[in-house]
């Protein structure tokens, strides 16, 4: 099938939601993707996140050819080595003595915490508390609970009525989370650094003074990790500069190596929150997607690669400054950490992503004004400034 034939299929059978690229993938490697006419891209936002070990990656191949031809899924209510291996590990990663629930994408993580939480407060605490309070520009997820926690009002519209119970603060806002968090508030979801909203970063002081004013009403402290997580800032938890130990935490997009995946890591004394019955995903943490995990972890958490994201994190960071400096009218500001990177424009960035798709590079534009950049781990230095060069041009070009 041909790019256009493809595209036309889609228009004809597919549902509309999704803005769509005008070229249908057909193979990856590592940054690279090619289309149906045997044209190559690289590939600077893979999976929006999700494809952080790059396309096709050997090591996560192999490991899902293997479990494939064994146990590919089993009813949650019979353990299985794959799982109970992945819940080790990641709670080694998050120091906590915790457990996890897992389920199959970020959205999926969140409604988890949010019954959690809700749960915690209601039947074991015995209080009225309910309400969550998350961030203005936050994001969560589609489904109705994790998009009533999602901080962008115009996701909400057509939607109503919307899921009650959830209050939006502005970021870095030390007085609005004083006076929101109260005898209401049962959880407080946050993301260290914004992915959808644009990728700024929670401040670490004001991530403590969330740490204690959720201490003080007994309501749990919980990180939004889906983009920011498994080691894109430089460290395995976009919140571990802070210094702050969260209650819970959501992991999904590149957990599984570009396989559907979601987990909760919660804190052991709120686990029981959610006995048997109380809550459940089928295919959540099924043996292939958790060999699969098994084999992105390797990689991901390793002190090696995360390394390897801070130097290039670092590279990266340089060269959009510097395209800052050759286009001041119409870069605003560089943001992000590590290979989380966002060039905010002053402008709408569609243009910008598409000259660079019709130059063979492929980024995003999130929150309409930002070029997000959220490269594989394995782009090495000629990657990332061949990115560089094609953005320098397409900036010229507007
Ligand atoms: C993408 C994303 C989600 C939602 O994940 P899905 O797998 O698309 O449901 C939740 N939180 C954050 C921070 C995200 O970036």
């Amino acid at each position: 099938m041909t790019n256009r034939a493809v595209l036309a299929a889609y228009g004809k059978y597919v549902l509309a939601n999704y803005p769509r690229v005008p070229i249908a993938l057909v193979r990856g490697r590592g940054a690279w993707v090619w289309d149906a006419a045997g044209r190559r891209y690289l590939d600077m936002v893979p999976g929006i996140g999700a494809g952080f070990l790059g396309h096709c990656h050997p090591a996560v191949v192999r490991a899902v050819r293997a479990q494939a031809g064994r146990l590919l899924h089993v009813q949650n209510h019979f353990p299985h080595p794959g799982q109970a291996e992945l819940a080790r590990r990641l709670l080694r990663l998050a120091r906590f003595d915790g457990r996890v629930f897992f389920c199959n994408s970020g959205a999926e993580a969140a409604e988890a915490a949010i019954k959690l939480a809700r749960r915690w407060a209601q039947v074991e605490r015995g209080t009225k508390r309910f309400e969550i309070v998350c961030v203005r520009d936050g994001f969560h997820g589609r489904t109705l609970g994790a998009l009533a926690a999602t901080g962008t009002p115009a996701f909400w519209k057509g939607f109503a009525p919307m899921p009650r119970g959830f209050r939006h603060i502005p970021l870095n806002d030390m007085r609005a989370a004083v006076s929101a968090i109260g005898p209401r508030t049962c959880a407080v979801l946050v993301e260290a650094v914004q992915g959808e909203g644009g990728f700024r970063a929670a401040s670490p002081a004001w991530l403590r003074a969330l740490r204690l004013l959720t201490r003080r009403e007994g309501a749990l402290l919980i990180f939004d990790e889906v983009q920011a997580g498994c080691g894109r800032t430089g460290t395995f938890f976009a919140y571990e500069p802070s210094g702050v130990a969260p209650d819970a935490v959501t992991l999904a997009k590149p957990l599984a190596g570009g396989l559907p995946v979601g987990a909760l890591l919660v804190r052991a004394r709120f686990a029981r929150a959610l006995p048997p019955g109380s809550h459940g995903a089928t295919f959540g943490g099924s043996p292939l997607v958790c060999a699969a995990a098994l084999a992105a972890l390797d990689v991901l958490a390793a002190p090696r690669t995360l390394a390897r994201i801070r130097r290039h994190g670092a590279l990266l960071r340089r060269g959009l400054e510097a395209l800052r400096a050759r286009h001041p009218a119409l870069v605003e500001e560089v943001r992000g950490r590590g290979l989380m990177a966002g060039l905010a424009l002053r402008v709408p960035g569609a243009g910008v992503v598409e000259r660079c798709r019709t130059a063979g590079l492929l980024v995003n534009c999130t929150h309409r004004t930002v070029i997000r950049l959220l490269p594989p781990v394995g782009a090495g230095p000629r990657e990332l400034r061949r990115a560089l060069v094609i953005l320098d041009r397409a900036l010229e070009g507007g």
